[in-house]
């Protein structure tokens, strides 16, 4: 099923910024070696603080999620710097 926040389109978008920025011969995960990773279908979001506190309103900073399939290992690239429109 299409994400409307994250279409097959969007996600093909944020795959070729990755291309362009992160060349496949440098995908090598620090942690295992592996060089196979996974796009998240959806887009995450870090929460911010206020204070002390999580904020749960305002500003929201999307990210794609980009998963090592060997070991898990995350790494996050603001959408936004991507040109990945998020619609609400
Ligand atoms: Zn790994």
């Amino acid at each position: 099923m299409d994400n409307k926040y994250f279409s097959v389109e969007k996600q093909q978008k944020a795959l070729k910024w990755l291309e362009d920025k992160w060349p496949q011969e440098k995908r090598v995960c620090e942690i295992c070696a592996n060089t196979s990773w996974h796009l998240a279908d959806d887009l995450v979001m870090p929460l911010p603080f206020s204070g002390a506190n999580l904020r749960l309103g305002g500003k929201s900073y999307p990210h794609i999620l980009i998963t090592c399939k060997n070991c898990g290992n995350a790494k996050c690239f603001n959408a936004v710097i991507m040109k990945i429109e998020v619609a609400i």
